[in-house]
């Protein structure tokens, strides 16, 4: 490993941009290529979500670039959900029961925009937009590509890759074109797709909704949701299946149909978003899937990273959040001055894999929760008393939802045992009715409880390790 190294960076959304600077920061000589134009000059949709949940894995990974302070000036911190009835009635579910815990909706294309502005700040740093690359020959790690503007084909070679080009990666479909190695690869997508619409910012350029929540409208099997936007407008987003059930996207095809539903099952947003019929046609509709393999890197020439080696659902907000941790601890593998570029890759990911599956994982739990379970009168219990613990008890308590989402400290993997355990002891507690609750429990009443989750979710804990889970 040499600072002299030419290193080929492919993709520079989110992920890609991040290394790009940290790798610069730490001294590399870096190439990074997108297939975009650049979205600080084009106005192009990011593809993807326009904004995104941003929270604590996240911001650690854009501090080690000290750039937290920068990003939050441009976040809206949520607080919690606000769950909207059929009716329009509205109830608020925090995320946490210590007050400063929060997540953040922030642009996609700000926050891109910014990371590239840092990158470009670094002379060893060429940045190349319009570049799509169509090829990757991984053992003279050879970057093919296609110059949009143009319209020629180029060669590039460099002494490492790095595949930082989203769910649909090439360098990961070179590694299982190639078959020079056993490389496993699985991708499963899930029934419901999604499209976003828009809820514009009222008169007065306000909020029409409040900004501090993150708004959901779950209905069983769809469900809409909202992030606020800083120029006052929301981003909605709505999963729903693709051709199974009454309402579906293959279905709902004419004006009449789409209004139609969301009359029936989102009344208070349709009479927020100005134009359904004309949105609906004109957004498209985005499938989601989950991208799980092994092993990510070639030899001590090439690395997947972020979505290309791991591509989530997108139900905690945890798919740019983890692709940032990537970076955080990619950087501390590279504290270690192994001997080569081989040995880091393998260390990382040796490191990294089973707390990305961990999230996977966690990802398509939360889809069931967030769609159903958030107005079922069980789970409504179970978050009243996570809230009262994690107020009354803000070091010792931390919800499923807490220990994934705002404890940076704990990996994906521990926060995921250890959450569900504490789940599962919870709701055994509250459905054998072995913890008695009340509106205004008291601090020993509390204990109590705290006490009895505890001893339950050891219980669990140990009863797994026997199991081997
Ligand atoms: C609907 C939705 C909502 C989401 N919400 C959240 C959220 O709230 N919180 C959260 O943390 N995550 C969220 N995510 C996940 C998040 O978008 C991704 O995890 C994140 O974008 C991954 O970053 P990345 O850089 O690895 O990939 P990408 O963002 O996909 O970036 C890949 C880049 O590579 C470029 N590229 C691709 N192919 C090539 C090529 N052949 N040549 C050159 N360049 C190429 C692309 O143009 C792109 O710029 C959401 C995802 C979706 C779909």
């Amino acid at each position: 490993m040499n600072k002299e190294d030419k290193i080929l960076i492919v993709g520079a959304g989110l992920c890609g941009s991040l290394l790009a600077l940290r790798l610069a920061q730490r001294g590399f000589k870096i190439h990074l290529f997108e297939s975009r134009p650049d979205l600080r000059k084009v106005d192009i949709s990011a593809g993807r979500s326009i904004n995104l949940a941003l929270s604590d894995r996240g911001l650690k990974g854009l501090n080690l670039c000290g750039l937290a302070n920068e990003v939050q000036s441009i976040c809206i911190p949520m607080y919690g959900r606000q769950v909207h009835d059929l009716t329009g009635k509205t109830f608020d579910s925090k995320y946490s029961g210590r007050e400063e815990e929060c997540i953040n909706s922030i642009s996609r294309r700000d926050l891109n925009a910014l990371l590239l502005n840092k990158v470009e700040a670094h002379e060893n740093v060429s940045i190349y937009f319009n570049k799509k690359c169509t090829h990757i020959d991984i053992e003279n790690t050879s970057i093919q590509f296609y110059d949009y503007e143009t319209k020629a084909t180029a060669l590039i070679k460099g002494d490492v890759i790095f595949g930082a080009d989203g769910a649909g990666s090439i360098l990961r479909k070179q590694y299982i074109s190639e078959q020079k190695f056993l490389f496993s690869y699985a991708q499963n997508y899930l029934k419901h797709g999604y499209k976003e619409l828009e809820i514009p910012a009222g008169k007065n350029v306000e909020h029409q909704l409040s900004k501090s929540h993150l708004h959901i409208w779950p209905r069983g099997e769809y469900m809409l949701i909202a992030l606020p936007n800083m120029n006052g407008s929301f981003t909605v987003t709505l999963f729903l299946s693709n051709s199974e059930g009454v309402y579906n996207f293959e279905n709902l095809t004419s004006e009449e149909k789409i209004t139609t539903f969301f009359k029936d099952q989102f009344p208070d947003a349709l009479a927020l978003i100005s134009n359904i019929k004309e949105e609906f046609v004109k957004n498209p509709t985005g499938y989601l899937g989950t991208v799980k393999c092994s092993p990510w890197s070639y030899k001590n020439k090439t690395l997947l990273i972020g979505d290309a080696s791991h591509a989530i659902v997108p139900f905690y907000g945890q798919g740019m959040n983890a692709s940032f941790e990537d970076v955080l601890v990619f950087d501390s593998i590279l504290d270690q001055n192994l001997n080569s570029w081989q040995d880091t890759f393998i260390a990382f990911e040796k490191k990294r894999k089973k707390d990305t599956d961990a999230i996977a994982d966690l990802a398509v739990d939360n889809f069931h929760e967030m769609k159903d379970h958030v107005a079922n009168p069980l789970f409504k219990e179970k978050r009243k008393i996570e809230m009262d613990l994690e107020k009354h008890f803000p070091k010792e308590y931390f919800s499923k939802y807490a220990l994934v989402t705002f404890r940076d400290d704990i990996p994906y993997y521990e926060a995921m045992k250890k959450g569900r355990a504490q789940d599962k002891a919870l709701l055994n507690l509250i459905a054998d009715q072995k913890i008695n609750t009340h509106l205004h429990m008291n601090q020993q009443e509390l204990k109590n409880i705290l006490d009895k989750i505890k001893a339950q979710t050891n219980t669990i804990l140990q009863e797994d390790k026997i199991a081997g889970l």
